[in-house]
């Protein structure tokens, strides 16, 4: 006889493995006791979303002084983004560039990357000089 995880009862012993008197007693006490579920990539990508999303409204916007030209404004972020948020960035670029097929692809990602003001000019080169 075993004695069941769930109701304390006991039962005659089925199985060597056997924790649970029956399969509603095995469910109940899953539902009390939920196992951690290992973090998978679509939520750590959500993660690194919602920390970009952070970053970006914390991100101070500094307007040029007055004698810079009107036509090159740019609003400035002043605020370094932390190393999490570099990475992350970059991992998408270069997680995109593989996807880039043919010249066109690779001429709108790399404007987009050149565009990209969260990122330095030493951080795109980085990128442009990695692979995946
Ligand atoms: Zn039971």
């Amino acid at each position: 006889m075993k004695t069941c995880l769930n109701c304390q009862k006991e039962y005659p012993n089925k199985r060597e493995a056997s924790k649970f008197c029956s399969d509603k007693c095995r469910v109940a006490y899953n539902r009390k006791h939920p196992k951690k579920a290992p973090v998978s990539e679509l939520q750590m990508q959500v993660l690194y979303n919602a920390v970009l999303e952070l970053v970006g409204k914390s991100g101070r916007i500094e307007e040029k002084p007055a004698i810079a030209s009107k036509t090159t404004y740019q609003p400035i972020i002043t605020q370094q983004l932390p190393q999490v948020a570099i990475q992350a960035i970059t991992h998408k670029y270069l997680e995109d560039k593989q996807e880039v097929t043919n010249a066109d692809e690779h001429k709108s990602w790399l404007k987009r990357l050149n565009d990209d003001t969260r990122l330095s000019d030493e951080q795109k080169d980085v990128i442009l000089k990695s692979r995946l």
